[in-house]
């Protein structure tokens, strides 16, 4: 399949279980049978945002708000990299409270505290470019903004205003700055269709993402989408294999929200062309009050209870953990001809 009109017309005309097959198949001649493990690391639960379908919106007030200091940050890291994570994923609301400084400071400290082997990822929301130079120049080698939905109307009616083209800037700073660049969306939001989820995915593919995260809508009842329909797993599975096929070499984390939603979605994405788990290493006094949706699953245990838990699951469906960084092929490749250009 050369061009994106063969690879839609597939994934219009095929099932579900052939989808996987094909771009597991993919999947696999590219990353082999590994999964990369990232340490997730929810530092604070304010947010200045009122995104209409997120459990920790600012307006809703029965959350248990919590920032965790510099030093616990880098004591649960360390915790993390002792267990051998060689990734850490801190994500936040947009909380002004973490200045650029502090965000910087934070980022040093992981770094030395981990003698400079691990990434860091940071998933804190929009900000200037100059604010992510100033996070570049710190050390902070990857970014998650997801852009949740590529339709225009539905994106700023759901984030309350914000328009898609500022995230969609955000995002193409990020690129321009040199940041392994993530981004992803939800499926099953009300207002989608099946237009909207092929358009997804193809402008994941027009981002050129390093990095695609998607899960599933879930109706929150403290949201004012609490009436909202559940869509079954299949199409965050189906959505899962489309962007496999349309991004061969990018990262795409099987997400705890679809493991949330069904016993086995995890494992689903895994076999549909998804290469990445996320294990949350935080306390589990932070975690049961991260609830961007309801229901969560792993926040009773702790991160090494989660993370063999992740390793009995994922050797059940033959494949192997691998704690590496875990370097997308598509930012190791744009970056290797880079360096050929320079030459
Ligand atoms: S989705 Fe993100 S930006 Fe929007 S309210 Fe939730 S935490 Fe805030």
């Amino acid at each position: 399949m050369k061009c994106l009109k063969d690879i839609i017309n597939f994934y219009k005309n095929t099932s579900t279980d052939d989808l996987a097959k094909t771009a597991d198949n993919i999947c696999t001649i590219n990353y082999g049978k590994n999964i990369f493990i990232r340490g997730l690391l929810e530092f604070s639960n304010y947010c200045n945002m009122n995104c209409l379908y997120c459990g920790i919106r600012k307006d809703n007030k029965k959350v248990n708000r919590y920032r965790m200091s510099i030093e616990d940050i880098i004591k649960t890291v360390k915790k993390g990299y002792q267990s051998g994570i060689k990734t850490f994923v801190l994500q936040s609301g947009e909380d002004h409270y973490y200045t650029i400084e502090k965000l910087c400071l934070i980022i040093k400290k992981i770094k030395e505290s981990t003698n400079f082997n691990a990434a860091v990822t940071l998933s804190c929301g929009i900000k200037t470019r100059k604010q992510y130079l100033e996070l570049k120049k710190a050390g902070c080698d990857r970014y998650l903004l997801r852009f949740e939905t590529s339709d225009e109307k539905l994106h700023k009616y759901l984030r309350n205003g914000v328009t898609l083209k500022k995230r969609i800037n955000a995002i193409m700073d990020l690129k321009d700055l040199g940041f392994e660049t993530g981004s992803g969306y939800m499926v099953g939001l009300p207002g989608e269709n099946e237009t909207t989820r092929i358009n997804n995915a193809l402008l994941c593919k027009k981002l050129e993402l390093d990095m695609v995260g998607i899960g599933p809508f879930i109706p929150h009842n403290d949201t004012p989408l609490k009436e909202s329909i559940q869509e079954n797993i299949e199409l965050v599975v189906r959505a899962t294999s489309l962007v496999r096929l349309l991004l061969p070499y990018a990262n795409i984390p099987a997400t705890t929200a679809s493991g949330t939603l069904d016993k086995i979605g995890r494992e689903k994405m895994l076999k549909a062309g998804a290469n990445v788990l996320m294990p949350n290493i935080n306390d589990e006094k932070y975690k049961k009050n991260y609830l961007l949706y309801p229901g969560k699953i792993c926040i009773e245990e702790s991160g090494s209870q989660c993370l063999s838990c992740l390793n009995k699951r994922v050797s059940d469906i033959s494949k192997n953990i691998v704690m590496d960084r875990g370097d997308s092929l598509s930012f190791l490749n744009k970056n290797k001809s880079l360096v050929k250009e320079k030459i």
